[in-house]
Protein backbone atom coordinates (compact mmCIF):
# COMPACT_ATOMS: atom_id res chain seq x y z
CA UNK A 1 0.00 0.00 0.00
CA UNK A 2 1.49 3.44 -1.13
CA UNK A 3 1.17 5.60 2.11
CA UNK A 4 -0.05 9.35 1.00
CA UNK A 5 1.26 11.96 3.18
CA UNK A 6 -0.83 14.37 5.42
CA UNK A 7 0.22 17.96 5.89
CA UNK A 8 -1.95 19.06 9.33
CA UNK A 9 -1.49 22.45 10.65
CA UNK A 10 -2.92 23.17 14.21
CA UNK A 11 -3.74 26.70 15.36
CA UNK A 12 -3.10 27.87 19.12
CA UNK A 13 -5.58 30.57 20.67
CA UNK A 14 -4.11 33.15 18.37
CA UNK A 15 -4.65 31.70 15.32
CA UNK A 16 -8.14 29.80 16.08
CA UNK A 17 -9.95 31.73 13.53
CA UNK A 18 -7.75 31.99 10.96
CA UNK A 19 -7.20 29.55 8.03
CA UNK A 20 -4.31 27.89 7.28
CA UNK A 21 -1.07 29.76 6.51
CA UNK A 22 0.41 28.98 2.78
CA UNK A 23 4.11 28.44 4.21
CA UNK A 24 2.78 25.79 6.68
CA UNK A 25 2.57 23.13 3.88
CA UNK A 26 4.79 20.93 5.49
CA UNK A 27 7.72 20.02 2.81
CA UNK A 28 10.82 19.71 4.98
CA UNK A 29 12.02 23.27 6.45
CA UNK A 30 15.25 24.51 4.79
CA UNK A 31 17.77 26.90 5.71
CA UNK A 32 16.26 30.17 4.14
CA UNK A 33 12.89 28.76 6.05
CA UNK A 34 14.36 30.35 9.53
CA UNK A 35 14.61 27.02 11.56
CA UNK A 36 16.61 28.48 14.23
CA UNK A 37 16.99 24.40 15.69
CA UNK A 38 16.55 21.51 14.95
CA UNK A 39 16.68 18.07 16.45
CA UNK A 40 15.37 14.36 16.42
CA UNK A 41 13.70 12.43 18.96
CA UNK A 42 11.91 9.32 19.38
CA UNK A 43 8.34 8.04 20.60
CA UNK A 44 9.44 4.78 21.09
CA UNK A 45 9.73 3.44 17.63
CA UNK A 46 12.27 2.53 15.73
CA UNK A 47 12.14 5.80 13.13
CA UNK A 48 13.04 9.46 15.17
CA UNK A 49 11.22 12.39 14.62
CA UNK A 50 12.26 15.51 13.25
CA UNK A 51 11.45 18.88 15.20
CA UNK A 52 11.82 21.95 13.93
CA UNK A 53 11.84 25.59 16.22
CA UNK A 54 11.11 28.18 13.62
CA UNK A 55 12.37 31.78 13.71
CA UNK A 56 8.56 32.58 14.73
CA UNK A 57 8.35 30.07 17.58
CA UNK A 58 11.39 32.42 19.56
CA UNK A 59 9.58 36.10 18.28
CA UNK A 60 6.24 34.50 19.60
CA UNK A 61 7.67 34.11 23.38
CA UNK A 62 9.33 37.25 23.09
CA UNK A 63 6.42 39.33 22.12
CA UNK A 64 3.93 37.21 24.45
CA UNK A 65 6.50 38.20 27.40
CA UNK A 66 7.32 41.70 26.69
CA UNK A 67 3.06 41.92 26.38
CA UNK A 68 2.37 40.84 29.71
CA UNK A 69 5.08 41.99 31.72
CA UNK A 70 4.39 45.92 30.29
CA UNK A 71 0.78 45.75 29.71
CA UNK A 72 -1.79 42.84 30.53
CA UNK A 73 -0.26 41.80 34.32
CA UNK A 74 0.40 45.42 35.66
CA UNK A 75 -3.10 46.48 34.10
CA UNK A 76 -4.91 43.52 35.78
CA UNK A 77 -2.64 42.85 38.86
CA UNK A 78 -1.02 46.17 40.21
CA UNK A 79 1.04 46.15 43.01
CA UNK A 80 3.95 43.15 42.11
CA UNK A 81 7.36 44.26 42.03
CA UNK A 82 8.87 44.69 38.58
CA UNK A 83 11.00 41.79 38.25
CA UNK A 84 7.59 39.70 39.07
CA UNK A 85 6.31 40.68 36.46
CA UNK A 86 9.07 39.47 33.98
CA UNK A 87 9.48 36.06 36.04
CA UNK A 88 5.81 35.18 35.22
CA UNK A 89 5.38 36.40 31.68
CA UNK A 90 8.29 34.73 30.94
CA UNK A 91 6.90 31.33 33.37
CA UNK A 92 3.30 31.58 30.99
CA UNK A 93 4.92 32.35 27.62
CA UNK A 94 7.39 29.12 28.14
CA UNK A 95 4.03 26.61 29.33
CA UNK A 96 2.30 28.10 26.06
CA UNK A 97 5.38 27.26 24.01
CA UNK A 98 5.37 23.55 25.62
CA UNK A 99 1.61 23.33 25.68
CA UNK A 100 1.73 23.85 21.94
CA UNK A 101 4.62 20.85 21.59
CA UNK A 102 2.72 18.65 24.04
CA UNK A 103 -0.18 19.10 21.50
CA UNK A 104 1.47 18.38 18.06
CA UNK A 105 2.97 15.03 20.76
CA UNK A 106 -0.57 13.74 21.80
CA UNK A 107 -1.55 13.86 17.81
CA UNK A 108 1.84 12.31 17.22
CA UNK A 109 1.34 9.16 20.19
CA UNK A 110 -1.87 8.36 18.71
CA UNK A 111 -0.89 8.45 14.92
CA UNK A 112 2.08 6.26 16.13
CA UNK A 113 -0.10 3.61 18.21
CA UNK A 114 -2.48 3.39 14.99
CA UNK A 115 0.73 2.57 12.75
CA UNK A 116 1.08 5.76 11.45
CA UNK A 117 4.07 7.33 10.92
CA UNK A 118 5.24 10.62 11.82
CA UNK A 119 8.07 12.36 9.78
CA UNK A 120 8.44 15.95 11.13
CA UNK A 121 6.60 18.45 13.67
CA UNK A 122 7.40 22.33 13.48
CA UNK A 123 7.00 24.60 15.93
CA UNK A 124 6.08 28.62 14.40
CA UNK A 125 4.48 29.66 18.16
CA UNK A 126 1.15 31.36 16.60
CA UNK A 127 0.75 27.79 15.07
CA UNK A 128 2.14 24.10 14.63
CA UNK A 129 2.75 21.45 11.89
CA UNK A 130 3.35 18.05 11.75
CA UNK A 131 3.42 15.54 8.72
CA UNK A 132 2.40 12.36 9.43
CA UNK A 133 1.62 9.29 6.67
CA UNK A 134 -1.90 9.22 6.02
CA UNK A 135 -3.76 7.09 3.76
CA UNK A 136 -6.62 4.90 4.58
CA UNK A 137 -7.89 4.25 8.15
CA UNK A 138 -11.01 3.53 10.00
CA UNK A 139 -12.73 6.73 10.86
CA UNK A 140 -12.50 6.23 14.45
CA UNK A 141 -8.66 5.79 14.04
CA UNK A 142 -8.91 9.43 12.66
CA UNK A 143 -10.80 10.85 15.16
CA UNK A 144 -8.81 9.89 18.40
CA UNK A 145 -5.54 11.12 16.35
CA UNK A 146 -7.30 14.65 15.91
CA UNK A 147 -8.85 14.41 19.59
CA UNK A 148 -5.48 13.94 21.23
CA UNK A 149 -3.90 17.27 20.41
CA UNK A 150 -7.06 19.17 22.35
CA UNK A 151 -6.98 16.58 24.75
CA UNK A 152 -3.13 17.10 25.26
CA UNK A 153 -4.25 20.95 26.86
CA UNK A 154 -7.25 20.06 28.45
CA UNK A 155 -4.81 17.30 30.25
CA UNK A 156 -2.32 20.37 30.95
CA UNK A 157 -4.99 23.01 32.16
CA UNK A 158 -5.92 20.24 34.69
CA UNK A 159 -2.64 19.77 36.17
CA UNK A 160 -2.16 23.55 36.24
CA UNK A 161 -4.98 24.30 37.81
CA UNK A 162 -3.82 21.45 40.74
CA UNK A 163 -0.99 23.61 41.00
CA UNK A 164 -3.07 26.55 40.76
CA UNK A 165 -4.10 25.35 44.45
CA UNK A 166 -1.08 24.52 46.08
CA UNK A 167 0.28 28.64 47.03
CA UNK A 168 -0.83 30.54 49.72
CA UNK A 169 -3.85 32.65 48.61
CA UNK A 170 -1.70 35.59 49.07
CA UNK A 171 0.97 35.49 46.66
CA UNK A 172 -0.56 36.46 43.78
CA UNK A 173 2.36 36.17 41.22
CA UNK A 174 2.47 32.78 41.88
CA UNK A 175 -0.79 31.44 41.66
CA UNK A 176 -0.68 33.52 38.02
CA UNK A 177 1.56 31.66 37.13
CA UNK A 178 0.07 28.86 37.42
CA UNK A 179 -3.51 30.20 36.79
CA UNK A 180 -2.77 31.62 33.93
CA UNK A 181 -2.11 29.10 31.45
CA UNK A 182 -4.20 26.91 32.81
CA UNK A 183 -7.08 29.26 31.44
CA UNK A 184 -5.75 29.37 28.15
CA UNK A 185 -4.97 26.41 27.41
CA UNK A 186 -8.37 24.96 28.80
CA UNK A 187 -9.75 27.74 26.05
CA UNK A 188 -7.35 26.59 23.55
CA UNK A 189 -8.39 22.88 24.56
CA UNK A 190 -12.26 23.57 24.04
CA UNK A 191 -11.90 25.63 21.13
CA UNK A 192 -9.83 23.12 19.07
CA UNK A 193 -12.52 20.70 19.50
CA UNK A 194 -15.16 22.91 17.96
CA UNK A 195 -16.16 21.10 14.69
CA UNK A 196 -14.86 23.91 12.05
CA UNK A 197 -12.34 23.29 9.56
CA UNK A 198 -9.08 23.35 9.59
CA UNK A 199 -9.07 22.96 13.46
CA UNK A 200 -8.88 19.43 15.09
CA UNK A 201 -12.47 19.15 15.97
CA UNK A 202 -13.40 19.77 12.03
CA UNK A 203 -11.35 16.85 11.48
CA UNK A 204 -12.45 14.20 14.04
CA UNK A 205 -16.35 15.98 12.66
CA UNK A 206 -15.58 14.70 9.33
CA UNK A 207 -14.24 11.50 9.86
CA UNK A 208 -16.81 10.99 12.20
CA UNK A 209 -19.66 11.60 9.25
CA UNK A 210 -17.39 9.98 6.94
CA UNK A 211 -17.78 6.92 9.26
CA UNK A 212 -21.88 6.95 9.86
CA UNK A 213 -22.72 7.90 6.37
CA UNK A 214 -19.57 5.57 4.36
CA UNK A 215 -18.64 8.15 2.34
ZN1 LIG B 1 -3.92 19.68 16.42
Amino acid sequence: MVEGLRHITCASLQTQLLMRFPFMRHRRPSANDSVLWRGRFGLGTGRRIELNLHLAFILTLVVVTWLLALAFFPRFFPGWPPAAYWLVAVAVAVFDGVAGLLHELGHAVVALAKGRRVYRITLYGLAAAARRSGGPSHPREQVAISVAGPLSHLLIASLLYSAWNLPPTDNEPLRVAAGFPAFSNFTVGLLNLVPVSPLDGGRAARALIAGIFRV
